[in-house]
């Protein structure tokens, strides 16, 4: 088994219930176990700025699903809950789930990169990160999560 760990995100259609819903989904996939999951935070968009603002949590998942397949779930459970993939981005909604963490592993291809490139400047990303994992989380290549928070000011990011 392999810890991963997952940011959720959601800024369109009810974001509290989209997160929720996901919660469920990710935990019922096969092989897969959760085993924490963060508090809800809302944040300022990170792309255009004429979108609502996010809620965002991140899960501890303990999964034997390899990281291809865990990607897979995942967007099936984005497009089952109605994420449309418009182009823009940055763009507004229904739900993202990012693969940030996956054991100890670096992968780097076309449709799958972990640890996920941009979760070391992402407040939303690393605070809720912080509240279920250790501070002397490894981010392999980037240093320990310790170091990332204190290199990562908390602006607009608040605790639901
Ligand atoms: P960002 O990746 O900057 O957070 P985004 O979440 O809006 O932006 P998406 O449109 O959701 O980006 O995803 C674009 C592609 O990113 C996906 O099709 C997927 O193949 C790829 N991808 C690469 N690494 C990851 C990862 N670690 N987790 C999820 N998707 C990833
Ligand atoms: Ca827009
Ligand atoms: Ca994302
Ligand atoms: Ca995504």
């Amino acid at each position: 088994m392999t810890v991963a760990y997952i940011g959720f995100g959601s800024n369109l259609g009810d974001p509290t219930g989209q997160i929720a819903r996901a919660r469920e989904a990710v935990s019922g996939l096969p092989e897969s176990e959760e085993v924490a999951f963060s508090s809800l935070y809302r944040s300022d968009p990170m792309g255009p700025p004429d979108q609502p603002r996010y809620i965002n949590a991140v899960m501890a998942l303990r999964t034997r699903l390899p990281p291809f397949t865990l990607l897979n779930c995942l967007q099936k459970i984005e497009n089952d809950q109605g994420r449309v993939r418009t182009g823009e981005r940055w763009g507004p909604r229904t739900l993202d789930l990012d693969i940030l963490l996956y054991g100890r592993a670096c992968i780097r291809t076309q449709t799958l990169t972990i640890p996920h490139y941009g979760m070391a400047q992402r407040p939303f990303v690393l605070y809720p990160l912080a509240e279920i994992a250790p501070e002397t989380l490894l981010i392999p290549g980037q240093g320990r999560l310790a170091m990332l928070l204190r290199n990562c000011p908390k602006q607009g990011v608040e605790r639901v």
